[in-house]
């Protein structure tokens, strides 16, 4: 008994640690360089090493600094359908990341839709 009470006591404070976890993760906001707060679509904090070193390889922004340039328009990006009113949410999934990425975002993998050339 007291074996299994253990490992439920354990499960539940495990739970107890990873509630404000996920909590956080969706609540992060990152100042732009205007000094406007955005929501970050993938938290670093919660990225594994790999995840974390892509997106530093590749210089990835959450606001792209390139006026013709983002992850909307980029070949690598799947937006999410847009919703009701017209507008497509801003988390979408980059290929290259093999996760999330604003479509106001920007990397150094950019490459056209149109060609599929940079
Ligand atoms: S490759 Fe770069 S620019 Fe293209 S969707 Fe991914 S993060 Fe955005």
């Amino acid at each position: 008994m007291s074996k299994n009470t253990t490992f439920n006591r354990r499960s539940v404070v495990k739970m107890g640690l990873q509630v404000p976890l996920v909590s956080a993760a969706a609540g992060v906001l990152v100042a732009c360089g205007d000094g406007e707060e955005i929501a970050l679509c993938a938290d670093p904090n919660m990225l594994s090493f790999g995840e974390n070193s892509i997106r530093q390889a590749n210089k990835y922004i959450e606001v792209s600094e390139e006026a013709d340039k983002n992850c909307l328009n980029c070949a690598f990006f799947t937006p999410e359908p847009a919703g009701p009113d017209g507008v497509v949410p801003n988390c979408g999934d980059c290929s290259i990341f093999e996760g999330l990425a604003s479509k106001n975002g920007y990397c150094d993998s950019w490459s056209t839709k149109d060609t599929g050339q940079g």
